[in-house]
């Protein structure tokens, strides 16, 4: 025994707990003796759980370190790796300040989209963390979670406490675990309620109950678990089972891999293949859709074949759509094109609907459920592709729905695999409708962030003023960037063409945000420099003049999509070059999400519906019955934010 990791029992380890159904797997905690895993180890070992791992089961992983740039390191090579989560210990050895633990959350937070939980284990950590901070890092959408292994059920109950909805307590201690679930279910389920789908809550409340009576608490794997724990090489921990606990199913590798291999573009796609062949589904009836033919310009009602229910497939009643400048530059006929074989387009993206039917052979999806779909489709041929994360797709063959090459949202249903949907709280009803926008703000301030934190080079020394930013425009994305930019921190200014009058002026004041009419310019911003500038315009001549307001070290995010056949644009190109060049500055662009930003979405929804109750609902200026969508495709309304194409009337909204 030469000490090495032993990948392939800690791979089939990881698949038995995962045949046994456990939720989530924890690779590289206390048990998994993470402090002596060497950093060239980690990688190998994390590849080989994470791919053991069968759906639903995913793999949280630890990532706490002395130093918050190991950490943070850490936790960005886990979330590549494919991690549905990261736990991060406290600073463990030394101690550090309030404020630095802060700090070090705040880091790892803005390194990675998926959940960050806090891990509290005085007795090896060196101190406790408090809760009051740990809370104060929920609210703020930082934390997710806690694991608390503390030894004493006052420890659980004081993170129970006034925990803000939705965070997630998980014991670790074995011994505790029972009276813990059994504490924190019935402290947990109140905002938990707003969080975890009916199935999955029912599924957990049998969890709870199972695990009181003994001989269920080990099913086979969790004593072999335990025996192989005795060793290392085990540096895998078996996560106390708790369905759901962040709020949804995270990654679901297997079906996307399965439904990736299919070869083609995109593989099988059961509302495509139902759509594009509806002679096959003798069954099929039609439904209302909202149909284009690119590049003829012009929209209509249409009827066409209904998608119908596929082998592992869920069905969806649409409640309601978003109208975006895509759809309307569609409308117009500047891009878009049908599926493969079908004349039409069904239009629409940013979705919101309800399911209606479940396959029998899926699981964590029930009849009721509210649901968000994501919208590119995977080209399965390159490995961002392959590990769904077709936003950064290598080959360009990906397809989008309601965009390019598959049918959208804007009809009465839709069928959809899984990996594709995203849980929607009941909570979030009336505002889940603006998720999509979201998750391309959600992108774009991670990439930005990213290039402004220069990993590995950043000092030590806290920034001795709060970060700034500028978002141009305020439609829905950039009034989105400037909600998300202040729960992150950032004094932020928000530019327009409009004066101060307008619903999204009066609702940066409201979120403690700057407004500035820039109908003349930047120059209005006078000396300013902006750390972080999130452009959500499209806007050519305004793209290049942002330069003038970006600071030192400063990155220029791009998501709005400008018009390839403008005309040409004179720009003093030297000076902009000289001080991308001279300052240290980046200027990139963002476009598309991927499933993992549609859950960070969901998380940040929430957070802002608890720090600015009703400004999400203001910023859905106006919804209109889908039989008015030529009016609304035709004209924007200055100042309206988004405007919403309801397909089943009242469906979001209740009203
Ligand atoms: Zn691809």
């Amino acid at each position: 025994d030469d000490g090495a990791i032993d990948t392939g029992r800690n791979a089939k380890f990881a698949r038995a707990l995962s045949e046994a159904k456990v939720d989530h797997l924890f690779a590289l905690g206390s048990l998994g003796e993470f402090p002596s895993v060497d950093d060239d180890e980690r990688p190998r070992l994390l590849e080989s759980v994470i791919e053991s791992a069968i759906g639903p089961t995913d793999v949280w992983v630890g990532v706490g370190a002395p130093s918050t740039r190991r950490a943070v390191a850490y936790a960005e090579d886990a979330e590549g790796l494919g991690a549905a989560a990261v736990v991060a210990v406290a600073p463990y050895y030394l101690h550090p300040s309030p404020a630095a633990i802060d700090r070090y959350y705040r880091a790892i937070r803005s390194a990675v989209s998926i959940p960050v939980l806090a891990y509290n284990i005085p007795s090896l950590v060196g101190y406790r963390l408090e809760p009051a901070l740990v809370h104060r890092l929920a609210r703020d959408g930082v934390l997710a979670g806690v694991k608390d292994t503390a030894g004493s059920l006052e420890s659980v109950r004081s993170f129970l406490t006034d925990a803000p909805a939705g965070f997630v307590v998980v014991p670790g201690d074995d011994a505790l675990a029972t009276e813990a679930i059994r504490l924190g279910a019935a402290g947990a389920v109140m905002g938990m309620a707003n969080l975890v789908p009916p199935a999955l809550r029912r599924a957990r409340a049998g969890g709870a109950r199972r695990g009181r009576r003994p001989s269920d608490r080990a099913p086979g794997p969790g004593r072999r678990a335990r025996r192989r724990r005795a060793r290392r090489p085990v540096p895998l921990g078996r996560q106390v089972p708790r369905p759901g606990a962040l709020g949804g199913r995270g990654r679901v590798p297997r079906p996307v891999r399965s439904a990736l291999d299919g070869g083609g573009r995109g593989g099988p796609e059961p509302a495509r293949a139902a759509t594009a062949a509806p002679r096959a589904v003798p069954e099929a009836v039609t439904m209302r859709a909202l149909c284009v033919r690119p590049p003829a310009p012009g929209a209509a009602l249409e009827e066409v074949p209904a998608p119908a229910l596929a082998p592992g497939s869920v069905l969806v009643d649409v409640l309601e759509c978003g109208v975006c400048g895509t759809d309307r530059d569609i409308v117009a006929g500047k891009y878009g094109a049908p599926p493969a074989g079908v004349p039409y387009l069904v239009l629409g993206h940013e979705n919101l609907g309800r399911v209606r039917a479940v396959a029998p052979d899926v699981s964590g999806w029930a009849p009721g459920d509210l649901v968000v779909a994501t919208v590119r489709r995977g080209c399965g041929e390159d490995r961002f592709c392959r590990a769904n994360r077709s936003d950064e797709c290598e080959t360009g063959h990906f397809t989008e729905r309601g965009i390019g090459g598959a049918p959208g949202y804007m009809a009465e249903q839709y069928v959809e695999i899984p990996a594709y949907l995203v849980h929607i709280p009941p909570a979030l009803r009336t505002v889940a409708v603006l998720l999509e926008p979201l998750t391309i703000v959600e992108k774009a301030v991670l990439m930005g962030q990213k290039v402004i934190d220069r990993r590995g080079t950043t000092p030590g020394d806290p920034p001795t003023r709060p970060p700034t930013a500028l978002v141009a425009g305020t439609g829905a994305v950039g009034m989105l960037a400037a909600l998300l930019l202040r729960v992150r921190g950032y004094e932020v200014t928000g530019i327009d063409r409009h004066d101060d009058t307008t619903p999204a002026a009066r609702l940066l004041a409201r979120i403690g945000a700057t407004h500035r009419n820039a109908a003349e310019g930047v120059g209005v911003l006078g000396d300013a420099r902006f750390d972080l500038i999130v452009e959500a315009t499209g806007a050519i001549a305004l793209d290049f003049d942002l330069v003038d307001a970006l600071g030192r070290n400063g990155a220029l995010v791009l998501t709005g999509i400008p018009d390839a056949d403008a005309p040409p644009t004179s720009i003093r190109a030297g000076r902009l070059l000289r001080s991308v060049v001279l300052e240290n500055q980046a200027v990139i662009g963002s476009v598309n999400a991927n499933r993992t930003y549609f859950e960070a979405g969901v998380r940040d929804l929430t957070v802002f519906e608890e720090r600015w109750p009703g400004a999400l609902a203001a910023m859905i200026t106006a919804r209109r019955p889908l039989a008015d969508f030529a009016g609304v495709l035709a004209g924007h309304d200055p100042g309206a934010m988004k405007t919403v194409l309801t397909v089943v009337p009242g469906g979001a909204t209740g009203a």
